[in-house]
């Protein structure tokens, strides 16, 4: 090929694809700014006047295809629209919608037992800079009221159902009847259910997040979240604001790992339920098992509540060791099935002894508040077969 420009040039020289017919996989937009054609589109697209890309921070093609697939899956039957965004993870989906909606001075009100950065980011980063937050046990709906009725300053109620490690369930319909009584937005934290198995939105919440790091993506190989919400216009003028001057984005190669795993979200939610019950039921009756934390098990205190607003139990479940926090340890070094990986929502089983590895620091007092007993041992069950998921547990349990 011949060329009148120089060497140096031909090596900076932008090189542009030659695209006769469509991708049939969406493409990753890895840029970071958008070309005009000229000077008049530039003028339109920056004053609003016409709908295009600018700048990759403010909107990417790659990543507003995922986000648009994700608020369809949340709104799916229940609502009629909802708009979302993809963030750079799921803490960032978390600071970025708080302090999107939040003015110092407001309060969130929330409980103990959240995902251990949550509760982190409420107490270091966010308390501090004038968003202060109050802890109630959320199960207990006239503790939330009286919250509510004795502090207008509080603005916003945060929740995680089931919770993280205790797999205990808040009743979604009833916290957002009172938020709305209230005057109060309300965020549910969906990452372990996802949309197939419960969808926040369809009982009244204002916002979900992910973090799809977890059973969005469910390959373990991306970290990224979501914002999704029923307003448009505050999603567009207050959320989309914050996720753009924070620099809150996801980057499209992320966002474009996790529409790769969503492809079969539905497929794995239905095996990671099955067998996370099975699994449930066959710890339930083992002699070296004292409790089983399970939604779908008839013993777990909001069964009845689970089942009305979850299709199905999702693949969390933890269980207490009757030896504590030796019969714990000694489980985990038996253990030849899984891995002891810190995250949850792979296609392989996960498994996490809290009190000996992501709680070892945290007093022993302090861990026993936030349900972190001794000999609980938390399993992000996988897609694997039924049986080897309970040979390998079981053989672990020594029986
Ligand atoms: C992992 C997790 C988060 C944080 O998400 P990152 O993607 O790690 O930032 C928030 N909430 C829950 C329930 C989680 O499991």
């Amino acid at each position: 090929m011949e060329s009148s420009l120089k060497f140096g040039t031909i090596c900076a020289k932008e090189s542009k694809p030659n695209v006769t017919t469509k991708p049939h996989v969406l493409p990753i937009f890895s840029t970071s700014s958008f070309e005009f054609e000229n000077i008049q589109q530039g003028i339109d697209i920056f004053s609003g006047k016409e709908v295009g890309h600018v700048y990759a921070r403010y909107g990417n093609p790659t990543n507003e295809a995922v986000a648009e697939k994700i608020a369809q899956l949340e709104a799916y039957g229940c609502v009629a629209e909802a708009s979302a965004m993809m963030t750079s993870s799921g803490m960032s989906a978390i600071s970025t919608l708080l302090l999107a909606l939040l003015q110092s001075g407001e309060k969130i009100l929330s409980e103990g037992n959240l995902y251990g950065g949550t509760t982190e980011l409420l107490r270091k980063i966010l308390h501090p800079i004038g968003l202060e937050s109050v802890f109630v046990n959320l199960q207990d709906l006239n503790a939330v009221e009286h919250a509510l009725q004795t502090d207008p300053s509080i603005r916003l109620i945060y929740f995680e159902t089931p919770s993280n490690p205790g797999l205990d369930c808040v009743d979604i319909q009833s916290i957002c009847t009172l938020a709305k009584r209230y005057n109060c937005y309300t965020v549910a934290d969906n990452t372990f259910c996802t949309a197939y198995i419960q969808q926040p939105l369809r009982y009244g919440t204002d916002f979900v997040i992910h973090s799809t790091t977890k059973y969005l993506n469910g390959h373990g190989n991306s970290i990224a979240g979501v914002i999704i919400g029923q307003d448009r216009q505050l999603m567009k003028e207050k959320v989309w604001t914050a996720m753009k001057l924070l620099g809150s984005n996801c980057s499209p190669w992320e966002a474009w790992l996790t529409h790769n795993g969503m492809k079969t979200l539905h497929l794995r939610m239905e095996k990671h339920s099955s067998n996370a019950l099975a699994l449930a039921e066959y710890l339930e009756q083992h002699p070296s098992v004292s409790k089983v934390n399970y939604p779908m098990l008839t013993s777990h205190p909001a069964h009845e509540l689970a089942k009305q607003q979850m299709k199905l139990g999702g693949g969390m479940l933890s269980f207490e060791l009757k030896g504590g926090l030796q019969a714990g340890m000694e489980f985990m070094k038996r253990l030849q099935f899984g891995s002891l990986a810190p995250t949850l929502g792979d296609v392989d089983t996960l498994v996490l002894h809290p009190a000996s590895m992501s709680h070892v620091s945290i007093p022993r007092e302090m861990r026993l508040i936030n349900g972190i007993t001794d000999g609980l041992i938390r399993i992000s069950t996988g897609i694997e077969e039924e049986v080897d998921i309970i040979g390998g547990i079981g053989s672990a349990l020594g029986g």
